[in-house]
């Protein structure tokens, strides 16, 4: 066994502390890693601070880990030790139904899913998993993934969690050229949905309630930018886009978005606020036949096809470097929609 150190929240109510922990050795299957650095989401806030009534404390968040191989168990084929991986958000999943075996372990038909943290760890020590704000990991090979040593590793963790939970929507949508999509929220996630839809070649616009962002939404990728707070600047755009993805992590008025779809448009819910969105108007949506949906981050083939697309295009987050005893400030931050673009834990060089 080998024990780490991490940052964890004991209550939902006690700022991050550090905590001694032990991880397992490493079975046949699993690698160890040395995490260099892990991104920080808000659904490591949603979760530290009980907003989803599902954290079992105490909790350590973090599913958006770039690190190094340091030893790799005796069955391993993919990674050897020395190796730049990445772990986003599962660590395991039922491996046998019909969604597991197509790639889609993020929607494991029998609920198997093993989140990075906050699940129950049948592999112990656990008894709980505990994630990225530590200094190592342990995880089976297959839901490791490889990471380019292209890239600038501190901006590549984001790609875990940010990355694919938007490029997952924009492909299923098959968003692209000729098209006009819309981007909620210029935050972790919505930075990186803005750059993969305009890598995707759509036109983009970029909707904010904090107009001080629009000219970092234009150089990340963006060719308009609408203040959602401003009716008139929306009516402008009634009836307009093919596809929206909205990552508010609030609840707001989703009508206001609905009315910009076309015909057959569809917007696409990945936030996840503490509460419901008030009800959508139906009549909003059945007389263009206008869909409202969700996504759920992505499963492991996918995760690597989006870090090939990243590494061969050059495309990583924007982030603002921080320690980890600095994790209180970020998450105060995060509230107050004051991150540019994703906070990142240099975990080697504040956490010993
Ligand atoms: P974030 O960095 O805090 O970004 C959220 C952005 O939403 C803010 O920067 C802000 O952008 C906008 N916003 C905040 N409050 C708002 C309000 N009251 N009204 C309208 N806009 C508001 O958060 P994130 O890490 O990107 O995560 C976003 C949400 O996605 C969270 O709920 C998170 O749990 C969820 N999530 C879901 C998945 C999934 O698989 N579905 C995966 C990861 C995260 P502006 O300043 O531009 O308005
Ligand atoms: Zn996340
Ligand atoms: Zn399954």
């Amino acid at each position: 066994m080998y024990t780490a150190i991490g940052y964890a929240a004991q209550s939902a109510t006690t700022p991050l502390a550090p905590m001694k922990f032990e991880r397992r050795s490493p079975r046949a299957e699993d690698v160890a890693i040395e995490i260099l650095y892990c991104g920080v989401c808000h659904s490591d806030l949603h979760t530290a601070r009980n907003e989803w009534k599902n954290t079992t404390y105490p909790v350590v968040p973090g599913h958006e880990i770039v690190g190094r191989v340091t030893k790799a168990g005796t069955g391993v084929k993919k990674y050897k030790v020395g190796d730049t991986v990445g772990v986003g958000c599962l660590v395991d999943s039922c491996r046998e139904c019909a969604s597991c075996k197509d790639g889609y372990e993020q929607y494991c038909d029998v609920g198997g899913m093993v989140f990075t943290y906050n699940s129950p760890d049948k592999h112990g020590p656990g008894p709980q998993t505990y994630g990225g704000y530590s200094t190592g990991i342990v995880v089976d090979e297959r839901f490791v993934l490889k990471v380019s040593d292209k890239l600038d590793l501190k901006a590549v963790g984001p790609l875990l969690c940010a990355g694919i939970t938007t490029y997952s929507p924009l492909r299923h949508w098959k968003v692209g050229k000729g098209q006009k999509v819309g981007i909620v929220g210029l935050g972790g996630l919505g930075h990186m949905g803005v750059k993969f839809s305009h890598a995707f070649g759509a036109h983009t616009v970029l909707f904010t309630t904090s107009p001080g962002k629009a000219e970092d939404a234009k150089r990340l990728g963006a060719d308009d930018v609408v203040v959602s707070r401003d009716a008139a600047q929306m009516a402008k755009h009634a009836n307009s886009f093919d596809f929206i993805l909205n990552t508010v992590a609030a609840p707001h008025d989703l009508d206001a978005f609905t009315g910009l779809l076309k015909r057959d448009g569809t917007m696409c819910l990945v936030g996840v606020p503490e509460h419901p969105h008030p009800s959508p108007n139906v009549g909003n949506l059945i007389f263009r036949r206008r869909a409202i949906g969700g996504s759920l981050i992505g499963g492991l083939p996918e995760t690597q096809e989006m870090l090939d697309f990243c590494a061969e295009h050059n495309i990583v987050s924007d982030v603002e470097m921080i320690r980890m005893d600095e994790i209180n400030t970020a998450y105060h931050r995060m509230l107050k929609s004051d991150v540019k673009y994703r906070f990142v834990i240099d975990i080697q060089g504040s956490l010993k």
